[in-house]
């Protein structure tokens, strides 16, 4: 299939949607990461999407939507919900919450759960696709399963090159890791760490958030160990350089790629996969990754790295 590459000029937002109405597969712009979306009400699209990534079956996928009142059809509202949404969205923050009764998600989409995990992005290309498409969305990363996300087309096209339908270029994603995903079904309890941090979630709600580990059982299907992996093995911590390794600075480091010099978790967020990207493609062994402090953004920093260096 041959992958058409669109802007974001109304025509070619048109264009995107009459694809996503089809139910075809479109690679989008989110301020997160590059999601690919398809239609959640369509059983068929969705399984599309499992397969160009190679996504394994029990992995559900983050349900986008327009707005809140679009998210209170799928998904059962509480008050918690009604505090994180009203602050955080639209933005990179997605909440899991019980299926409402006759809810038309596509029950692949959910990998069979009952509660759903959505979002109202803040990317204004993917608001508007939404808008126009006025349904909910499917969109994981647009990257294949397991491997690093992707931060523009070009890591898109990459991974999915005439594996999808169309991309929709709305340049370099501002935040640079996914969304944070609170789960709501119970006590309140992170589950993946992102650009929104605990505390600021706890500090929202008024309450202590309990944090998900990976010692812990499993509550969310998708939270697998190793994922956005390069080719290469990656040394975390690294405090000294070794030859012939590819080096990731953080600070007044010398490296072959420095994530923020002026140390900057912000920065260092927005360029960790593309830069990943970039090293990863000269094919060295070895990528060396400074320490990064583990607050704030950092937390999501080091378990996206943690997961990376983690081998199949
Ligand atoms: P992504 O791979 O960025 O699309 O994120 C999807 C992740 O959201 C999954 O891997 C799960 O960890 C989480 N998730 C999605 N749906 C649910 C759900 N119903 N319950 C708990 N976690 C979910
Ligand atoms: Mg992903």
């Amino acid at each position: 299939m041959k992958t058409e590459n669109l802007g974001y000029s109304q025509s070619d937002i048109e264009k995107a949607v009459s694809i996503l109405r089809l139910g075809g597969l479109v690679a989008i712009p989110t301020e997160t990461v590059y999601g690919l979306a398809a239609d959640a009400t369509n059983d068929e699209a969705v399984s599309k999407i499992f397969k160009a990534k190679g996504r394994p079956a029990f992995n559900p996928l983050i349900i986008h939507v327009k707005n809140i009142k679009m998210a209170q059809q799928y998904v059962q509202w509480n008050e918690a919900a009604e505090i994180l949404t009203k602050k955080f969205w639209p933005g990179p923050l997605t909440i899991v919450l019980p299926s409402t009764k006759n809810s038309q998600i596509a029950e692949t989409a959910r990998a069979n759960l009952p509660s759903v995990a959505i979002r109202m992005p803040s990317h204004p290309v993917a608001l508007e696709i939404l808008r126009q498409f006025n349904r909910p969305l499917a969109a994981p990363s647009a990257n294949l399963s397991g491997k690093i996300s992707s931060t523009s087309i070009d890591h898109v096209l990459k991974n999915l090159n005439q594996k999808i339908d169309a991309i929709v270029d709305g340049g370099n994603s501002t935040v640079g890791v996914e969304s944070t995903i609170v789960t709501l079904t119970r006590v309140p309890t992170i589950l993946r760490t992102g650009f929104i941090t605990p505390e600021a979630v706890s500090n929202a709600l008024g309450a202590k958030i309990a944090n998900y580990d990976n010692e812990g059982p499993i509550i969310a299907p998708g939270q697998l160990k190793s994922h956005y992996a390069p080719k290469a093995k990656l040394r975390l911590d690294a405090i000294d350089w070794k030859q012939g390794e590819k080096k990731l600075g953080f600070g007044d480091v010398e490296c072959d790629m420095n994530l923020s010099k002026g140390k900057s978790l912000t920065e260092a967020a927005q360029n960790l996969f593309n830069f990943l990207h970039i090293l990863d493609s000269s094919n060295p062994r070895t990528i060396s990754v400074s320490p990064i402090p583990n607050e704030g953004i950092g937390l999501a920093i080091n378990d996206r790295l943690k997961r990376a260096s983690i081998q199949e």
